[in-house]
C-alpha cells in the first residue's frame, strides 16, 4: 500500500464466502431451500437449483449466481416464477428457517474469533454486511465465540438496502463516525467490491474463499487467499496493536 493511502479505522465484512466457507456451509443448505420450495418434487428441486446458479455435475455454486449473491427474498421471487408452489413472503419465511437453523453449522474460514479480537486489539471497528438476515448473521456470531454487540451487523432486513447498493456501508459508517476512506471493504463477490467502490472506501479486498473467480482481480484493489492475510495486506494502514 503507498504511504499516501488513509489509514485503516474500520472493516466491514461480507459474510458468506468471507467469514464462512460458501461451498462447505451453503451448499448443502441451497439444497435443503430447494426441496422446501419444490415441496419434495425432485424434479422441480432441481430445476430450482439449476436457475439459481448450482452446478450439479461438480456440487457447487457458481460466481455471479442468484445463490451465490442474491438476497433470500430475491431467490424466493425466482423460484416462485419458476414454478415453486408458494408465495413469495412464505417461501422466502420457510427459506430464512432453513438458513438459520443451517448457521449453527457454518464452516469458518480461519479461526474468525481470533482475527476479530486481533483487529479490536488495533482500536479497529467491525462489521458484517450480508444479503443473508440479520438473525443469521447473529447466529454465526454465536458460532465464531464473537461478541454479537460489539459487531455491526446489516442484513437484508436492516433497512439499508442489499449490495451493490453501498446503504450498508453508509449505516456502518453513520454508525462508527467513520469516513469511507477509512474503512475496509471485504468480500468475496463483485456485489462486495462495487458497493464499497461506491461508497468510497479507503479499500476493497476480494478473498477467494467464496463464489468469486477471476473477475475479483480487475475489481478489487488487493486479492487475498482468505480474511486470515487482511492484516499483512492492509500492512500500515491498520494502527498498531494496543
Ligand atoms: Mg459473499
Amino acid at each position: 500500500m503507498a504511504d499516501a493511502s488513509p489509514p485503516i479505522h474500520g472493516v466491514l465484512f461480507d459474510k458468506d464466502g468471507t467469514l464462512i466457507d460458501f461451498q462447505a456451509t451453503w451448499v448443502p443448505l441451497n439444497v435443503q431451500a430447494a426441496d422446501v420450495a419444490a415441496r419434495g418434487d425432485p424434479a422441480l428441486r432441481a430445476r430450482l437449483l439449476e436457475i439459481g446458479g448450482y452446478d450439479g455435475e461438480t456440487g457447487r455454486v457458481t460466481g455471479a449466481s442468484l445463490l451465490a449473491q442474491a438476497d433470500t427474498r430475491e431467490v424466493a421471487e425466482a423460484w416462485v416464477a419458476a414454478g415453486a408452489p408458494f408465495g413469495v413472503d412464505d417461501l422466502a419465511a420457510a427459506m430464512d428457517r432453513v438458513f438459520q437453523a443451517g448457521m449453527h453449522d457454518a464452516v469458518p474460514v480461519t479461526d474468525i474469533a481470533g482475527l476479530f479480537r486481533r483487529l479490536w486489539a488495533r482500536g479497529l471497528h467491525l462489521g458484517i454486511a450480508t444479503s443473508d438476515s440479520e438473525a443469521a448473521i447473529a447466529a454465526s456470531l454465536a458460532g465464531f465465540g464473537v461478541p454479537a454487540e460489539r459487531v455491526n451487523a446489516y442484513g437484508y432486513d436492516s433497512g439499508h438496502g442489499s449490495k451493490p447498493d453501498p446503504g450498508m456501508i453508509h449505516a456502518f459508517c453513520a454508525a462508527t463516525g467513520l469516513p469511507a476512506a477509512q474503512v475496509a471493504m471485504v468480500g468475496d463477490n463483485l456485489h462486495d467490491i462495487h458497493a464499497g467502490k461506491r461508497a468510497g472506501c479507503g479499500v476493497t479486498v476480494g478473498v477467494r474463499t467464496g463464489t468469486g473467480g477471476a473477475e475479483l482481480d480487475s475489481a478489487a484493489d488487493v486479492v487475498i487467499a482468505h480474511v486470515g492475510e487482511l492484516e499483512a495486506v492492509l500492512g500500515d494502514r491498520l494502527p498498531a496493536p494496543e
